[in-house]
């Protein structure tokens, strides 16, 4: 932990003053094996410790998705292996990443992860997979749903931008009855969309017109480390090798800027939310209270790069 960052985690636990003071269920529904950890990674780690349910969905095998075998290797070689070796592959590959996301689950603290093997070459959101999401929303019943937004990078085309809609169309689906499905109808009460995701910085012509921003931010400087050492469980499309730590220092770094502290991850919410009283959380009460400096040492701590087994040289 940074050393005076009083205003961080252990000192502000968050105020429960405005939040849920029931258990929530908490269901994480991404496109590929690394989505649920690198959007989401730290905050589906603070609600275990708080004692809710988290469980994770990985909508495709994501076999082709940065794999050393099928990405790297094949895109040097002369001759690609003929349907039925290649399909062979890609079943062993996609295996190692369901090993890679359980271990990574484990870390977390998180027992559920569901693999829906759907193919990753082309995600459409098409109503096979939204039903059978939606069967999963309706037995294991999520209070909360984490998933891509529906218009990332342009919508429909991204794969992440379908796994949103596919996540979408089974909640809508989840809060009906289903022929061969005993369970009642589910109504999920929220859904926050991946933030990082949805492009906190502009930077394509999809990322100008929107009009959307990150309207909820989680301080996950207290479980970073955590968070690292799950991402580098995805050794098969070469996390360990010093992305995940810089995808931390980037990604959760400047989302940590934004709100005030060292490291974050950053949440759009579909919709308001009512309340008793306003929503003023300690983070902003701690922060208006102290000087550019103190607000400076908190948002400086960094990650250390030289502190053993989980360091890397390229
Ligand atoms: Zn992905």
């Amino acid at each position: 932990m940074p050393a005076g960052s009083s205003s961080s985690s252990d000192s502000l636990r968050q105020s429960e003053s405005n939040g849920a003071t029931q258990p929530l269920r908490i269901m994480s529904v991404g496109a590929h094996p690394a989505d649920i950890f690198d959007q989401s990674g730290g905050t589906m780690a603070h609600h275990i410790e708080r004692g809710d349910q988290v469980a994770c969905v990985v909508l495709t095998h994501g076999a082709r998705v940065h794999d050393e075998v099928l990405c790297t290797e094949m895109f040097h070689s002369q001759h690609i292996p003929d349907a039925r070796t290649l399909s062979n592959l890609m079943t062993e590959r996609s295996d190692i990443k369901a090993d890679e996301v359980r271990q990574a689950c484990a870390i977390l603290g998180i027992e559920e992860v569901f693999f829906f093997g759907a193919e990753d070459g082309v995600i459409m959101p098409e109503r096979a997979t939204a039903l059978r999401v939606a069967s999963l929303i309706r037995s294991w019943k999520p209070d909360v749903l984490l998933t891509h937004f529906p218009y990332e990078n342009g919508g429909f085309w991204n794969s992440h931008a379908s796994a949103g809609h596919i996540a979408l169309m089974a909640r809508e689906a989840a809060s009906s009855v289903e022929p061969g499905d005993d369970h009642p109808p589910h109504h999920v009460a929220c859904t926050f969309f991946w933030g990082a995701g949805a492009g906190q910085s502009p930077h394509s012509i999809w990322e100008v017109r929107r009009g959307i921003y990150n309207n909820v931010i989680i301080d996950i400087t207290d479980v970073v480390e955590k968070k690292l050492a799950a991402q580098e469980c995805l050794q098969s499309q070469g996390y360990h090798l010093g992305f995940a730590r810089k995808a931390i220092e980037t990604t959760d770094g400047h989302v940590g800027r934004l709100g005030g502290v060292a490291y974050g991850e950053a949440f759009i919410s579909e919709r308001s939310q009512t309340y008793r009283y306003l929503p003023v959380s300690d983070y902003a009460l701690t922060r208006a209270r102290q000087s550019d400096r103190e607000q400076l040492a908190v948002i400086s701590y960094k990650l250390d790069t030289f502190n053993g087994a989980r360091s890397h040289t390229v």
